[in-house]
Formats: C-alpha cells, sequence, structure tokens
C-alpha cells in the first residue's frame, strides 16, 4: 500500500470533533443520552457525511448508523458510538467514529488501494436502555423480546417509543454478513491519563483483566464499604519505539449490579 499519511487531514478531524461537541454541548463536554434530540442530530450529521467518504449510509431499526462501500476489496470495519453518559466527556465515542470516517475518506477514493473502510456507529454503547444493544443487534445477538422490555434507566421511556419518536420503528436491523469483514477496529479516547504520563501516544489493548475483590455489605451496616473493586491491567505497546510496558489504567463500568440485592 502507498504511504498515504500526509493525505490524512487533521484539521478536518478536529472540525468534526468540534461539530459533534456543539451538538448537544454541556459546560465543556456534552449531554447526549441516547435517542435524545442532540444524540439523533449527530446521527443524521453521521449519515450526511458518509456518502462523500464513498459510503452508503443507513440509519437502521435500532439505530446504528452503518456506512457500507461497493469497492471491491477487503473491507475493515471501523466506527464507536455518538451518544454519551448524561453530562460526560466529548471525545468518549466520536473520537473512534470521526477516525474510522477520516481513513474512509482518504482509502475509499483512492482507486491504488485494494479494499475499503467502513464506518459504524453502535446505538446506545453507554447503555442507557440496556447493554450493548446496538451493536449485539449487528452481531445478531439481540432478540424482539429483548427490545420490547428495555427502557430509558433516566426517562422510563420505552425503547420501542424511543425507535418510534425517532422515526426508526420498523426498519429492518442490519447485521453482520459473514465473511464481510477482515476486522474491526474502535479507537477510543483513553479513560485516565495512562499514556500521557508515560510518554506514549497510541497504544493497543493486547488484554484484560478483571478482578473482583472485597465482600458484600450487609444493608444496615452503619459503615458503607465498597461492595466490589475492580483492578485491571493492560499491556500497551508504544507504536514509535516498539517498547512494551504493563501501566495500570482506571475502568469505567457503565453498569454493574449485583445478585442476590443484600
Ligand atoms: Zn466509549
Amino acid at each position: 500500500m502507498p504511504d498515504i499519511t500526509a493525505r490524512f487531514d487533521g484539521k478536518r478531524v478536529l472540525a468534526d470533533l468540534n461539530t459533534l461537541r456543539a451538538i448537544g454541548a454541556y459546560k465543556t463536554g456534552v449531554h447526549k443520552p441516547t435517542f435524545s434530540e442532540p444524540h439523533l442530530r449527530s446521527l443524521a450529521w453521521l449519515a450526511a457525511q458518509l456518502p462523500a467518504a464513498g459510503l452508503a449510509a443507513t440509519i437502521d431499526g435500532i439505530g446504528n448508523v452503518l456506512g457500507t462501500s461497493a469497492k471491491a476489496g477487503p473491507k475493515l470495519l471501523a466506527g464507536s458510538h455518538l451518544e454519551s453518559q448524561n453530562h460526560a466527556g466529548w471525545l468518549d465515542g466520536p473520537l473512534g467514529v470521526i477516525y474510522a470516517l477520516e481513513a474512509a475518506r482518504v482509502i475509499n477514493a483512492d482507486p491504488g488501494i485494494n479494499g475499503a473502510v467502513e464506518v459504524a456507529a453502535w446505538c446506545d454503547e453507554e447503555g442507557h436502555f440496556g447493554s450493548f444493544l446496538g451493536s449485539r443487534s449487528f452481531a445478531g445477538a439481540l432478540t424482539e423480546a429483548e427490545i420490547d422490555a428495555a427502557r430509558d434507566r433516566n426517562s422510563d421511556r420505552t425503547m420501542r417509543q424511543a425507535l418510534g419518536d425517532a422515526g426508526f420503528a420498523g426498519r429492518p436491523r442490519l447485521q453482520a454478513e459473514p465473511g464481510r469483514h477482515i476486522g474491526y477496529l474502535e479507537a477510543h479516547i483513553e479513560q485516565g491519563d495512562t499514556l500521557e504520563s508515560s510518554g506514549l501516544k497510541i497504544g493497543p489493548p493486547h488484554s484484560f483483566t478483571i478482578t473482583s475483590t472485597g465482600s458484600v455489605t450487609k444493608r444496615f451496616n452503619s459503615t458503607i464499604e465498597p461492595v466490589l473493586s475492580f483492578r485491571t491491567s493492560r499491556i500497551c505497546r508504544d507504536e514509535v519505539s516498539g517498547a512494551t510496558r504493563i501501566p495500570d489504567v482506571n475502568p469505567i463500568a457503565t453498569r454493574v449490579s449485583t445478585a442476590p440485592g443484600t
């Protein structure tokens, strides 16, 4: 493959990220719960950008945005999500979507490159209605009954109602075609300062281990102790030096539930 690094436009990437940040801006971040007006506007904005990257845009029956290419050759799927946690940071999700969009713009337009990048924004990765509903739908692992039961944890609006309000009800849910993609890539903002403090610019997670420790605290204890604590580690490889390091990271859990509810 020719060296196409110079064709990637960092200013365009930043402008796109700032466009998404302005939709649903809250203080220095954003507030875009799943199927809120700013979230829906962000989905529509992304769908409108995809044709210029050589992609046919679809918003499907679960609210996933998918850009598909008719170009011959192998295809890499890349993306992330556009809703946010409540009152959250502006790069969690959009970074992976816009990196994918920029890669698609450059790679798909070049007839000398065999293959294409396809772009996805998975709906409800942040768990307002359930657990990874959009990406599980694409993977063929989400039942209609689960959608029937899904409710917004903040407003109690049902997912069916939200899909209807958004105009997505009745649309087919897109599913992965076996063999279509050579892989999936999700670039993600680091949720901590480990890379920066280690002098690393980028690092792929090679492995995660999650260990739960601690004990359940009885309801009427006078002191409150953590019910569970999590410790993770991952190995990051510095793409420049090739050095391998093992920094500690702080995980963010979208939702933790325990049972029985003592
Ligand atoms: Zn995220």
